[in-house]
């Protein structure tokens, strides 16, 4: 197989304030698979928390296993025998995956849901990510999103300055919202009295609002809790979905956290035996990835797809939102990479 690495940097428009910190990049790598003349693109983007690092994924990479694919593939075949073999490496995974995605949907003149025979004419709204910021930063924001179309927020919050966030927001629109805590509130109780204020506030759902392993205090918040709570940082990839049924109403699928397009179909799957909800998230990444996922969107109940519109030096260009859905387009690449 043809292909070449890219290291590159993806620098936020916006600093990116959340709980867990904040971050004004993030480091990526992209891969490029030629093929007969189809090219197909993948990337993975490596927030420092996922601990992969764009040298281990150039490592995962270069392994004799992947230069040794013989195109064209069957993608889910790779991640498994890959998988088998190398477990962990999601991201570099989910780069290889989406690649060959790519790949195919171009050399079979269709779209990466034909292939996976997705419905393609439905899609939820689309949310518009706002970090932890001032009020002047935030009236800039929701400005943009709906020059842009949004018709639904999330809003990060840290259990610190939660009441300013939500009054600024309320401030500047009565859009509905959701709320991911990233793991920020420190018990039950607090939980369920911010979500009962939260709820009459107009948000929709919870993300994430106890850490990751507090999995049997979650199974009280949701008893009781007035909004679905899902789980983010508590449910990375399938296997995890059996440990975290029982303490969540839904989770947040990302191509990064699971390993590609094709787990990520497979985890929709399993989630919905399970009768969790799915939001089809992203960690910011390019149009790339986000086109990627995007294809998946008609299978969700939400979709966070917002990488490219907080991004200022996407390479790339691909799907959009509009009407406050994502909106599927041909990736195009609009800036040389070396
Ligand atoms: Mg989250």
């Amino acid at each position: 197989m043809q292909y070449t690495l890219y290291p590159y940097q993806l620098k936020f428009r916006y600093p990116f304030h959340i709980s867990h910190g904040l971050r004004t990049h993030t480091d990526v790598v992209f891969i490029k698979i030629e093929h007969e003349g189809f090219v197909g693109w993948g990337e993975a983007t490596l927030p420092p928390y996922l601990r992969e690092t764009r040298q281990s994924v150039i490592d995962f990479l270069s392994l004799p296993e992947v230069k040794n694919i013989t195109l064209p593939v069957h993608p889910p075949d790779i991640f498994k025998m890959l998988d088998e073999k190398f477990p962990g490496n999601m991201s570099a995974k989910a780069a290889l995956d989406m690649a060959l995605w790519n790949l195919k949907s171009q050399m079979e003149q269709k779209s990466i849901g034909e292939l996976l025979e997705i419905q393609s004419d439905k899609s939820p709204l689309c949310t518009y990510t706002i970090g932890l910021c001032s009020f002047d930063e935030m009236k800039r924001k929701v400005e943009e999103a709906n020059a842009i179309g949004f018709k639904l927020f999330k809003i990060k919050l840290d259990g610190k300055q939660d009441e300013e966030m939500i009054s600024d927001f309320r401030k500047l629109t009565n859009k509905p919202f959701a709320v991911d805590v990233n793991q920020g509130w420190k018990d039950v109780k607090e939980a369920l009295t911010k979500i009962k204020w939260l709820s009459a506030e107009g948000c929709m759902l919870i993300e994430q609002p106890l850490v990751k392993d507090a999995l049997e205090e979650m199974k009280e918040v949701k008893s009781d809790s007035l909004l679905p709570v899902f789980a983010d940082e508590s449910c990375q990839q399938l296997s995890d979905l059996e440990k975290v049924k029982e303490s969540f109403h839904g989770v947040n699928i990302k191509l990064m956290k699971c390993g590609g397009v094709s787990q990520a179909v497979e985890m929709i799957l399993q989630a919905k035996k399970y009768e969790l909800k799915v939001l089809v998230g992203c960690m910011s990444e390019s149009s790339v990835g986000c086109s990627a996922a995007a294809n998946l969107a008609p299978l969700a109940d939400y979709v966070d797809l917002d990488g490219p519109y907080l991004i200022a030096n996407d390479p790339f260009e691909g799907m959009k939102v509009e009407e406050g859905k994502v909106k599927l387009s041909p990736l195009v690449q609009k800036h040389p990479l070396s």
